[in-house]
């Protein structure tokens, strides 16, 4: 009884209050090339979209954006598939009008609600070339129209780190005949060729031949490149010859401690950005940024060890967490994968042989595949 006068009480209340505020839009920004296109309007609240036109006959794209509010007409040139663009208000709302250079069509539209040092909602658009490949003009440099914001919400191609474990004087692990560290190059090699013959990923190596890398310095090279995923490959090592099976590591509660006290000790890791931001707000958005990786690192691991679980012998109790150097950087979503144990017969079999090496590397790059496929999905919700 008591429940029903309430929400009727709260209906009136909403009614009083009205419809919901209108969105208003902050920024209209471009990424990507003549085949794939990605606008991103920045909002100051949720809103949605409907696609009005679609651009099949005219080359014009329309969305309407309802209850959002523009102060006064926005446009410009374009980038990539657009030509121009412009929004300007409409019935009800607001209205976005693409006018592409070649024909494409609109892929996805998604809402991302602010996180990972974004604080706008962004109404996502994707556009991608209909032409036939190789008729677009060679790829543009991706800029942006307005204030530079973090890159990676713009890029298309995610860029993957993969760290090949140890090299030059530190050979780590070994087993019969096989050093860790030739195994683990090897199979880095492995997993780039696949992921690059994709087309959908950029790749970065830490290293790229026998030599040393310092570890800190590895995480740098993540940092530099602004990656979307980080993996460093091992092989396992333990006394007993009969230990087999494969093993994630991500970072560890301890760990995430580590890094507040890496930076204040000298802050190599992250010398890249948050400039002139006191130490205050620093430590509030390295908190935040921190917890979304480790979710996201948790999320990786777990379609990893699914997929390599398929192909080889997991270790009992094989998602582990560690305070691993190469796992500290705080916006990277970061495992590091034990291939298998060098020092038992079965698991150096299948790292020394490239065919081994290559059905673990398929299985590795599928589960980046689902990742990434997991995240869109979750981003688009
Ligand atoms: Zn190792």
């Amino acid at each position: 009884m008591i429940v029903g006068a309430l929400a009727l009480a709260g209906v009136a209340v909403a009614m009083a209050q009205g419809p919901a505020p209108a969105a208003g839009v902050q920024k209209v920004r471009f990424g990507g090339d003549r085949n794939e296109t990605r606008i991103v309007i920045d909002l100051d609240r949720a809103a949605s979209g409907k696609l009005l036109a679609d651009g099949a006959t005219d080359r014009r794209v329309v969305i309407g954006l309802p209850n959002v509010t523009v102060a006064g007409d926005l446009q410009g040139a374009g980038q990539g598939l657009v030509e121009r663009w412009a929004i300007d208000e409409a019935a009800g709302g607001a209205r976005l009008r693409l006018d592409l250079k070649a024909n494409a069509e609109v892929r996805r539209r998604f809402l991302l609600p602010p996180g990972d040092g974004a604080s706008a909602y962004r109404y996502v658009i994707d556009l991608k070339s209909t032409d036939a490949p190789g008729a677009q003009a060679p790829a543009l440099r991706p800029t942006l129209v307005s204030a530079p914001v973090k890159a990676s919400a713009l890029r298309l191609k995610k860029v993957i780190v993969i760290d090949a474990g140890h090299g030059g004087k530190d050979p780590g692990s070994s087993g019969a005949n096989t050093a860790e560290k030739d195994v683990t190059l090897a199979a880095a090699k492995a997993l780039k060729a696949r992921l690059e013959k994709s087309g959908r990923y950029t790749v970065v190596m830490t290293r790229q031949s026998d030599t040393f890398v310092p570890l800190e310095a590895r995480v740098q090279v993540a940092r530099r490149a602004d990656a979307d995923l980080f993996i460093s490959l091992h092989a396992d090592s333990g006394p007993d010859a009969a230990t087999r099976g494969a093993s994630v590591y991500t970072l560890s509660e301890k760990g995430t401690e580590r890094v507040a006290r890496v930076l204040e000790k000298d802050d190599w890791l992250m010398k890249a950005n948050l400039p002139g931001r006191d130490r205050a707000v620093s430590q509030i958005l390295l908190d935040l940024s921190q917890r979304a990786t480790k979710n996201r690192s948790a999320a990786f691991a777990e379609t990893l060890l699914q997929s390599v679980g398929e192909e080889t012998v997991l270790l009992r109790r094989s998602h582990r967490d560690a305070g691993f150097i190469v796992l500290l950087a705080p916006d990277i979503p970061a495992v590091l994968l034990e291939m298998g144990f060098i020092t038992n017969v079965d698991d150096e079999q299948l790292l020394k042989s490239s065919a081994g090496r290559g059905r673990l590397m398929d299985a590795v790059a599928n589960s980046i595949e689902s990742y990434f496929a997991a995240q869109t999905r979750i981003a688009a919700r």
